[in-house]
């Protein structure tokens, strides 16, 4: 199949070819049709799956014939870097449309997005958090809205943001196409469903499991002895461009520094760090200048980086949909990577419920030539345990913990609104901030703007 099946616009298929799509994925090959042809949908599919493309692209079908200026579509998702991350993608594949697209979230000044949506703009890219406000301002006008997305409505619902997501939708004209992507499909997302779709037709690409171009491997190692492994298997391994994952921001920072003293060329990616150095280890891995990032969960959303070899976590992640988001930054679009997991004892249930969802045995593996003899230091220095302890199956990861930026921060930046029809982007990606929200907060309904 390609895409000419879909018989898109032939604006919108030079999009397609300028980003090299030769053939549909297929969430591509399944969600499209139905989605062209005015359907709700329900798409099963986790990241990594070509699954914005397949939204994207018939969004921007519909829009294109259409009065331009205004918001005929929204798309909601939790986090920041995922809304850039849609942005930009909305931006390539319509970069020879006049269609104009823009982000709304918190964190960053409320002033440009006001003069933006005052502006017009075809398609608005939001969190749940800011948008909402926006909305009790009556700064956004949503009478026009003709396509609804909700993106990574699982996430957003372990976020909190379900509230939000009620009362933004009782703001939205009846008559509307809703899609809704999700990686699963838990009790609380049939429900969603059956609320705000309309007969939909359901999709599903695999299921929960992260992508098969994934293969996976776990490290038994002592906490205090992850740091001198990670360096062992760095110089066994053959590699191109690795993210790491850590449980905290501060052993980010810390295992970054020890990577470049041990000569690579390494940046941390975590909330405390500027928007200036945010954006400078995002831009640096992406261009090949760091071989390596070491985040914590604020950058399993948001990047988008074809080569990712490999994704170690050094840090076991606290739930099964965050090994399978994490490890979804490999392996992307057809492409193999590696998932090499860090496991202490005290990892022990949560290996056994990423097997269950990997529907087998993931390989154990020692690495040769490394001393796991050594003792722990006889003081708790840092390291030497766990940051803390592990979840216990059926609670909820809390936002602030997952270092995932949702859209409440407080500190200055842009986003970015811009015509994508010169495939420039003028605008900044992701000036989100570095402080974390609690997304379960109560609102008033006028409320000052976050
Ligand atoms: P997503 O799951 O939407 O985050 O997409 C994952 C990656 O796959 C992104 O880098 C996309 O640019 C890329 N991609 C999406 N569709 C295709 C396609 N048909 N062929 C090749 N790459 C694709």
């Amino acid at each position: 199949m390609s895409f000419s099946s879909f018989k898109l616009h032939p604006q919108i298929a030079a999009g397609v070819k300028a980003l090299g799509y030769q053939i549909p994925t297929p969430i591509q090959i399944q969600a499209i049709p139905p989605v062209l042809s005015g359907k709700d949908v329900m798409g099963l599919a986790q990241t990594g799956t070509g699954k914005t493309a397949a939204f994207v692209l018939p969004i921007l079908q519909h829009l294109l014939p259409g009065t331009c200026g205004k918001v005929r579509s929204l798309i909601i998702a939790p986090t920041r870097e995922l809304a850039e991350q849609i942005h930009v993608s909305i931006g390539k594949l319509g970069r020879n449309t006049h269609l104009t697209s823009c982000t709304i979230y918190g964190g960053v000044s409320v002033n440009p997005q006001v003069l933006k949506l005052r502006a017009g703009v075809d398609i608005v890219v939001a969190c749940p958090g800011r948008l909402l406000d926006h909305i009790n301002q009556g700064t956004i006008n949503l009478a026009n809205l003709e396509v609804l997305v909700l993106d990574e409505a699982d996430r957003m619902f372990d976020m909190g943001f379900l509230p939000d997501i009620r009362r933004i939708i009782k703001q939205l004209p009846r008559k509307r196409q809703t899609l809704m992507f999700s990686a699963t499909m838990a009790d609380s997302i049939r429900k969603l469903t059956d609320e705000v779709l309309n007969n939909p037709v359901t999709v599903k690409v695999g299921h929960t499991a992260p992508a098969g171009t994934v293969s996976h491997a776990l490290y038994p190692v002592a906490q205090h002895l992850k740091t001198g492994l990670l360096m062992e298997l760095l110089k066994q391994t053959d590699t191109e461009s690795i993210l790491i994952f850590t449980r905290t921001k501060h052993r980010a920072k810390r295992i970054g520094q020890e990577l470049q003293k041990a000569g690579y060329k390494a940046a941390s990616l975590q909330g405390n760090l500027s928007q200036n150095k945010r954006q400078d280890a995002l831009d640096g891995f992406r261009n090949g200048s760091y071989q390596i990032l070491v985040a914590t969960d604020i950058a399993a959303r948001g990047i988008d980086v074809l080569s990712i070899s490999h994704v170690i976590n050094y840090d076991m992640p606290d739930t099964t949909d965050a090994y399978t988001h994490r490890i979804g930054r490999t392996g992307r679009a057809a492409k193999t990577g590696d998932a090499f997991t860090f496991v202490s004892p005290e990892d022990e249930p949560q290996v056994k419920s990423i097997e269950r969802v990997l529907n087998g045995k993931i390989e154990r593996r020692l690495l040769n030539g490394f001393d796991y003899t050594k003792p722990a230091p006889a003081r708790d220095i840092e390291f030497a345990r766990s940051p803390r302890p592990p979840q216990r199956p059926g609670n909820k990861p809390k936002p602030k913990q997952t270092g995932v930026h949702t859209d409440g921060g407080r500190k200055s930046g842009a986003d970015s609104a811009r015509p994508v029809h010169n495939g420039a982007f003028g605008c900044k990606a992701a000036k989100s901030a570095s402080s974390e929200r609690q997304p379960n907060r109560n609102r008033t309904s006028k409320s000052p703007m976050r």
